[in-house]
Formats: C-alpha cells, sequence, structure tokens
C-alpha cells in the first residue's frame, strides 16, 4: 500500500474506523442480544378480504437493545446474515412464535402464527427438520404455522430450499412466498411447488389509489396468483380506499396498518378477542 501523509492517513483512517466500528458494535451487541433477553415477537393480523375474519398472524422480530434502543430488522436482519448469526435468531424466532401459537390454541384463539425464514437459513441450515421438531416437541398441529420466504432464496441453494418447502407442505405447514414481485423471477418455483400463498409486495399496493399502472399490475398479479391455486394477500394496507380496490379486484386477504399494526402479544391478543376468527 502507499505509504499515506499523515493527515490524508488521519482522515482516511477516522472514516472507516467509524463504519467499522459501529458495525463491529452492532455486532457484538446482536451477539448478546439473545442471552439479554433483547429480542421480542410483535404480531400482525391477516384479514379476509371477504368476511373481514383473521386468517393468521405474522410474527416480525423487534430487538430492544439497552445500549442502541429500538433496531429495525431491516437493519439487523441482514447483519446477522451476513455474521452467521441469523440460525440461531431464526430458531428462537421459529420456537418463540410456536410457543404463542400454542399459548393462543389454550386461550382459545387457535389462529395460524406465520415466520419469516431468510435464504440463508434454508441455505445452511435444516429448516424443515428443525419446524418438525418444534411442532413436535410442542405438540402444536401443523395447520397452525406457517413460513414466509422470499423469492431471492431460490437464487442460492434453489434445491435444497426446494426440497426443505416440499417437505413443509407435505407435512401440512403452509409457505408463502414474501415480497412477490421485487425478487429474482420465481415463477418457476411458483408453479412447480404447491406453495400456499403469494403476498404482493406494499411497494405496489402504496400508489394503487393514485397509479392506473399500479392498479394494473396488482390486478395482474391477483389474477396470476388465481391461476395457480394460490391465495394471494396484499402488504401494507392503509387506507379504506385501497381496501376497496382490492376487494373489487378478488384479492383474498389483506395486511397492514388499516387493519392493524404489528403489536406485542397483549396488545394482539386483546384485539383478536374482539374479532370474528
Ligand atoms: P416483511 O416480511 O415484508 O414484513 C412486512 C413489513 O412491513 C414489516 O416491517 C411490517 O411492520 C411492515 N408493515 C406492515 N404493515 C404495513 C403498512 O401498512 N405500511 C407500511 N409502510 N409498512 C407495513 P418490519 O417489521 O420492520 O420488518 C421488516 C422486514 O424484516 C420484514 O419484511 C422481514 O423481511 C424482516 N424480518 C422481520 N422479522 C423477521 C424474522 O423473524 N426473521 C427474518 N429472517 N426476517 C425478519
Ligand atoms: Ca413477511
Ligand atoms: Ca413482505
Ligand atoms: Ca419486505
Amino acid at each position: 500500500a502507499k505509504k499515506l501523509g499523515r493527515n490524508s492517513y488521519h482522515f482516511f483512517s477516522s472514516e472507516l474506523d467509524q463504519q467499522t466500528r459501529s458495525r463491529f458494535q452492532l455486532t457484538s451487541l446482536l451477539q448478546g442480544a439473545l442471552e439479554k433477553q433483547e429480542f421480542q415477537l410483535f404480531y400482525q393480523p391477516k384479514v379476509c378480504l371477504k368476511t373481514g375474519q383473521v386468517t393468521g398472524v405474522e410474527a416480525l422480530l423487534r430487538w430492544f437493545s439497552s445500549e442502541l434502543g429500538e433496531v429495525s430488522p431491516s437493519d439487523f436482519i441482514p447483519l446477522a446474515e451476513d455474521m452467521g448469526l441469523i440460525d440461531t435468531i431464526g430458531d428462537w424466532v421459529m420456537e418463540a412464535a410456536i410457543q404463542q401459537a400454542v399459548a393462543w390454541k389454550q386461550a382459545g384463539l387457535s389462529i395460524n402464527v406465520g415466520v419469516n425464514v431468510s435464504a440463508r437459513q434454508f441455505q445452511r441450515g435444516n429448516v424443515a427438520g428443525r419446524v418438525i421438531g418444534l411442532l413436535n416437541r410442542y405438540a402444536l398441529e401443523p395447520q397452525y404455522f406457517s413460513i414466509e420466504l422470499t423469492e431471492t432464496s431460490f437464487m442460492h441453494s434453489a434445491e435444497k430450499t426446494r426440497s426443505a418447502i416440499s417437505e413443509l407442505l407435505r407435512l401440512g405447514v403452509s409457505v408463502a412466498i414474501d415480497d412477490f414481485g421485487t425478487g429474482y423471477s420465481s415463477l418457476n418455483y411458483v408453479r412447480t411447488l404447491a406453495l400456499s400463498q403469494l403476498k404482493i409486495d406494499l411497494s405496489f399496493i402504496r400508489n394503487i389509489e393514485t397509479s392506473e399502472k399500479d392498479r394494473r399490475l396488482v390486478e395482474a398479479m391477483v389474477a396470476m396468483a388465481h391461476a395457480m391455486d394460490l391465495e394471494v394477500i396484499a402488504e401494507g394496507v392503509e387506507t379504506p380506499q385501497q381496501l376497496d380496490l382490492l376487494q373489487r379486484m378478488g384479492c383474498d386477504q389483506g395486511q397492514g396498518y388499516y387493519f392493524s399494526r404489528p403489536q406485542p402479544e397483549e396488545t394482539l391478543t386483546r384485539w383478536l378477542q374482539n374479532r370474528p376468527l
């Protein structure tokens, strides 16, 4: 490397240092987060657009760091993937979600709980085996558990991902494709796997009131999902106008702030008790 003058070296080093340090800091805090019980699952309902019934809830991970405050999953999940921490965190998420599904069932609120599984977990871990083990351990029927994976999961270790998904589907666990339309085109996998649901990414829903183009695109996605016998669910439903349009398009389910924000267990339980199940 070129020998740098004192000042430029200093400048360069402090810039870099700051980035490295914050990433390093985040990593070491993330490593301790499980032990310190800083993770919590929030739950957001999915609603049938025809009947208004709740069809399930999605578990969304929250990190309340004692040092950093609340950190968004969009910031720490990619880091956890890079640092090889996603398997441990993913196992915790699955176990906590299954425990919650059991608790709701015992309270008379039988409901499907879905978790997000990242591409790395399929790539490296035995996702199907872990799910089977947990369902057995907690004696939970597979219809109360589901997983969501993004299209990009098929980009790497396509065969491994595909066989894990087939195994889960065979078991009776439903599988949804998340963020549909934003990633690597997985139409072939969608076509050849007997998946359960297709979730239209919220970026397509955001402007359906004002953009005719987006409206037609969403309409086409709904038609395509139905042509493949898949249930279709719209993410990010925020307004009654969006709901109305989606209902008219024949979209099966919706999820979003219009119905409920993701909430901790206690408040969501109260919310569920006031809804038709
Ligand atoms: P996602 O799976 O696509 O989850 C939907 C995101 O949209 C969530 O963000 C949710 O809070 C947000 N959302 C829901 N309704 C609305 C709405 O009406 N408007 C808007 N603007 N946003 C809405 P969140 O909770 O911040 O999660 C971000 C992403 O982090 C998730 O996207 C998912 O990819 C990832 N993630 C969250 N929890 C986990 C987890 O346990 N494991 C893994 N691997 N990834 C997770
Ligand atoms: Ca999701
Ligand atoms: Ca999504
Ligand atoms: Ca997303």
